[in-house]
């Protein structure tokens, strides 16, 4: 398979502390954009979404708090993480 980001997208593993397993930062393939995956949701998005998740450049994944801490910023483009890979990828072609 050849390299399919050739997008800006960027995505990182973080570590949250408290205990907390480690998150993804991932950012928009347009605009840069940091959105928060949280582990929960990352093995949300697995089990019940086929490991797809779309969202909004700047708009997050639909949590409030996630749309607060982006406002003002990303162009509302959707664009596509595939959490059912490892490390997982961005698909903005669509
Ligand atoms: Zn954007």
């Amino acid at each position: 398979m050849g390299d399919s980001r050739q997008s800006g997208a960027t995505v990182r593993r973080v570590r949250l502390g408290d205990g907390q397993p480690p998150a993804y930062l991932i950012t928009s393939p347009c605009c840069g954009v940091p959105t928060l995956i949280q582990a929960w949701m990352a093995d949300y998005v697995r089990a019940n979404r086929a490991g797809h998740l779309r969202v909004a450049c700047g708009h997050g994944t639909g949590d409030p708090l996630l749309a607060q801490h982006a406002a003002g910023r990303g162009c509302g483009r959707r664009f596509l993480i595939r959490l059912d890979q490892d490390p997982p990828t961005v698909d903005g072609s669509s």
